[in-house]
Order: structure tokens, then C-alpha cells, then sequence
């Protein structure tokens, strides 16, 4: 679970970056490994003592030719927006700036608490620089050096402290949804499509302060909730025009979902940043659905959808398990799809396999397929447990677990599949030595 949310902000060179890698202890990230997936740094994971947060580092949202001011003006209001707790960067080497005035006084103007690093404090002797920070008027400055690893810690322990203690509204028993992709490929459309066609009972839920836009609703006795990508609605069209921020955006909806509806436009075809939001998606480990959508505006004969579909496979291989629908938000073509398929999904992605039934499956597949053998040695599975769902995963106890080729691990994610089905959702699978 997600403690809080901390954002970065400063102006540039002061050392956003540095102490965003600090924050999020420059883990490696899955994505990072699965081929074809291409990642931005603006976002990232940290944990401190108990708490997991998010991190995001503003200094990498960009507008494109406007004034420098303006662009410090969007992302201190982006993390105002996003944030539980701002870490304002300043240089201790510099001193204050204009720049710094400026950005100070817009994080006076607003309720989020402020924590001031006072950044490049390198060694001892620099100290007193920190002293004349005190005259921005955001409390007690902070000595760091991101570059040493100095400091961070206390920063941490005075972000953490300041997390909201009240746990986010999370609508327990409904099945929560998100639609997810680049700007104008159809996402309101569609959610507009389903509040409007399914004929849906638009629920009433007390206390639901803080995710007014998200929309609960009762279709065929399931409840659902569609968890919107919001702000870029309130904000407009400028911010919606950010790119970084629109991903941004999805990756909050992302992680409180439990399914997600990748959208992609069908006019346009497949881009680039379609690729950032669906690694994030399947980094999250979340049920996925690929939403092909603006399918009336696609010329077609009786072989077009099976070449998109391959098309889709092909720039998406790591979201093998996700079903595919071509939809149209105008004509309202297989919106009618959507409702089911999102709780068959879910269900998936909750389900869990007896010991014994699972047990059989695994020593099936190594029967008919063992582990291929690796410099003489090959990896035997003793046992297997779920250990959790939504993902499902799945621990196996090996004689040693370097023996588990990648190779091996997706023939038996593929016998698991063909078992269980766990359509939509991703499965992992972890070895472990036989203790
Ligand atoms: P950003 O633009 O605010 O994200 O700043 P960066 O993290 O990219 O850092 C800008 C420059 O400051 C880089 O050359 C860093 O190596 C340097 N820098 C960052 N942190 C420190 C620090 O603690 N001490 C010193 N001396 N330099 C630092
Ligand atoms: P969002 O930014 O992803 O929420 O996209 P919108 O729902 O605002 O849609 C962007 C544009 O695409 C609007 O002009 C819509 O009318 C149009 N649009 C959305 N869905 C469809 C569709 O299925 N077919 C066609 N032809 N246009 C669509």
C-alpha cells in the first residue's frame, strides 16, 4: 500500500534529480528489464522504515517554449496538485535566487506541507550556508548533499511524518476501473459511453471527499467504480497537452485501480508514448484490457482486425495476457463488451488455485517438459504455493533457483494459463531455494 505521495520541486540544477535517485534508492525497476518498454524519470518508488510512498520529480515535466517562469509555475502547481508532501531543492552552494523567491512564495500561498533541502552541503565546513534559507519562510532548512547520500535520510523522516494517517477511500467491494492513454484517444468517450448506454445506477457514497470525479455505479448487481484520470479535465488543455503530466496522471489512476482499459486511438495507430503507459500498467502488475478504440474510422475488410491484433502483439509482447477489443466510443460499437469483460478479468486476477489442484499442474508440466539443463544441472520444482492474488503469484520451491530459466518460468506461466485461464490478468512466478 502507497503511504503517501512526495513531490520535488526547485528550479533547475539545484539537484532535483539527484535527490529523487536517492529517494527511490535507484532500484531497478521491472519495466526496466522487459524488452520493448520505454520509461521516463519522473516517477518512481521509495519506501522509509514502514512507509511506501511515490515519488515525482517535476523537474522533468517540460513545457515546450514557454517562459522559464511559466514552466516553474506548472510544476510547483502539478505537485500541489499531486502531492501529500513538496520537497523543495534549493542550492546551498548558490544562496537564494529570484527563481527560488519565486517558487517559494507560490508554496506559501497553498495548505501541502513544505520540506526545504538545502542541497550540495557537502561536507561539514558548508553548514552555515544552510542559515540564510530561514528567510524563505518554509521553516527549518534541511542540509543535504544528494551527490553524498547526506542528509536524506532526515529529510525522509520529516516527509513521512507528515503523510495524511487517514487511509485513502478505496470503495471496498467494488470493482474499480480506469481508462488509461494518451490525450484525445477516446478515454472520456468511453467512460461517457458507459455511464450513458449501460443504463447504469450511478451510486451515493458518503465521505468520498477527495475522488469527487470518480464515478460509483451498480450495473447487473456488480458495483464499479471509474477511477478518473483527473486534473487534466479540471486543468484543461494546457496541462493536458504536457505529456509527462498526462502520464503521470495515468500512473496515479493505475495504482488504484483494479483494472485498466489501455486505450488506443485507431486512427492514429500505435505511438510512442502509448508504449510508456502500457509498461507502467503492466509494471503495476494490474489486469489489463487493450481498448482498440475510434474503430468506425477504420477502413476495413475481413482481414483488418486480425492484422491490428497482430500489430498490437507485436509492439506489446509483454502484455501477451491481455484480451483486445475494437470499440467505438461514437457509435457505440462493443461498449457493451467493456462491463463484462472488466469483471471477468477481475476475477482472474483474484483468483486462487488449491494447493493440491495447483501442485498437479506444475508436476504435469515438468513431467511432460523437464527444465532444460544448465551447465549439466537442472532446476526440479519440489512444491508450488499461491502466495497472493491480483497479481496472482506463485512461489515454487527448487532444488536452486538460478536453474529457473526465463524461458522456463513463461512455458509454465503458459501451462498455468492454459489451466486457469487468468485472462487479462499478469502472473508471477518466484523460485525459491528449497529451504
Ligand atoms: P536538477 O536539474 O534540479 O534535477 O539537478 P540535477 O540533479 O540534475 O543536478 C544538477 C547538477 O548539480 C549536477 O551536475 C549534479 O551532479 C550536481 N549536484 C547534485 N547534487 C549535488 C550535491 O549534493 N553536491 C554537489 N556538489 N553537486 C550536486
Ligand atoms: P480523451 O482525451 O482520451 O479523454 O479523448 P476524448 O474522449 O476527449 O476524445 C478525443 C476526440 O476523439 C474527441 O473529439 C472525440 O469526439 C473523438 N472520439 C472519441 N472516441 C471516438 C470514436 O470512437 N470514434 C471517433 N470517430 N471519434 C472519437
Amino acid at each position: 500500500m502507497i503511504n503517501g505521495i512526495v513531490a520535488i520541486v526547485g528550479r533547475p540544477n539545484v539537484g532535483k534529480s539527484t535527490i529523487f535517485n536517492r529517494f527511490i534508492g535507484e532500484r531497478l525497476s521491472i519495466v526496466e528489464d522487459t524488452p520493448g518498454v520505454t520509461r521516463d524519470r519522473i516517477y518512481g518508488k521509495g519506501d522509509w522504515l514502514t512507509k511506501d510512498f511515490r515519488v515525482i520529480d517535476t523537474g522533468g515535466i517540460q513545457l515546450l517554449d514557454q517562459p522559464f517562469q511559466e514552466e516553474i509555475k506548472a510544476q510547483v502547481e502539478i505537485a500541489m496538485e499531486e502531492a501529500d508532501v513538496i520537497v523543495f531543492v534549493v542550492s546551498g552552494k548558490e544562496g537564494i535566487t529570484n527563481d527560488d523567491e519565486y517558487i517559494a512564495n507560490m508554496l506559501k500561498r497553498q495548505t501541502k506541507p513544505v520540506v526545504l533541502a538545502v542541497n550540495k552541503i557537502d561536507d561539514s565546513s558548508k553548514i552555515e550556508n544552510i542559515y540564510e534559507f530561514y528567510n524563505l519562510g518554509l521553516g527549518d532548512p534541511h542540509a543535504v548533499s544528494g551527490v553524498h547520500g547526506i542528509g536524506i535520510g532526515d529529510v525522509l523522516d520529516e516527509v513521512i511524518g507528515l503523510f495524511p494517517t487517514k487511509k485513502r477511500e478505496d470503495y471496498e467491494g467494488y470493482i474499480k476501473f480506469a481508462c488509461i492513454g494518451r490525450p484525445n484517444v477516446g478515454k472520456s468517450s468511453i467512460v461517457n459511453a458507459i455511464l450513458n448506454e449501460e443504463r447504469v445506477i450511478v451510486s451515493d457514497i458518503e465521505g468520498t471527499t477527495r475522488d469527487a470525479i470518480d464515478t460509483p455505479f451498480t450495473k447487473d448487481g456488480e458495483d464499479y467504480v471509474i477511477i478518473d484520470t483527473a486534473g487534466i479535465r479540471k486543468r484543461g488543455k494546457v496541462y493536458e497537452n504536457i505529456e509527462k503530466y498526462s502520464v503521470l496522471r495515468a500512473m496515479s489512476a493505475i495504482e488504484r485501480c483494479d483494472v485498466v482499459l489501455f486505450v488506443i486511438d485507431g486512427e492514429k495507430g500505435i505511438l510512442e508514448q502509448d508504449k510508456h503507459v502500457a509498461g507502467y500498467a503492466h509494471e503495476a502488475g494490474k489486469p489489463i484490457i487493450i481498448v482498440y478504440n475510434k474503430w468506425d474510422t477504420v477502413e476495413k475488410d475481413d482481414k483488418t482486425m486480425n492484422k491490428v491484433k497482430e500489430k498490437i502483439r507485436d509492439e506489446f509482447i509483454y502484455l501477451s495476457y491481455a484480451p483486445i477489443v475494437f470499440v467505438s466510443a461514437k457509435t457505440k460499437q462493443r461498449i457493451h463488451d467493456l462491463l463484462p469483460m472488466i469483471h471477468d478479468v477481475y476475477r482472474f486476477s483474484q483468483l486462487r488455485i488449491a494447493t493440491n489442484v495447483l501442485n498437479e499442474v506444475i508436476m504435469d508440466a515438468q513431467m511432460m517438459t523437464p527444465a532444460p539443463a544448465i551447465n549439466g544441472k537442472r532446476c526440479k520444482i519440489l512444491y508450488s504455493t499461491q502466495v497472493s492474488v491480483a497479481p496472482p503469484t506463485f512461489v515454487l520451491s527448487v532444488n536452486d533457483p538460478e536453474l529457473l530459466h526465463f524461458s522456463y518460468k513463461r512455458y509454465l506461466e503458459n501451462r498455468l494459463r492454459e489451466a486457469f485461464g487468468f485472462d487479462g490478468s499478469p502472473i508471477r512466478i518466484i523460485a525459491r531455494a528449497k529451504g
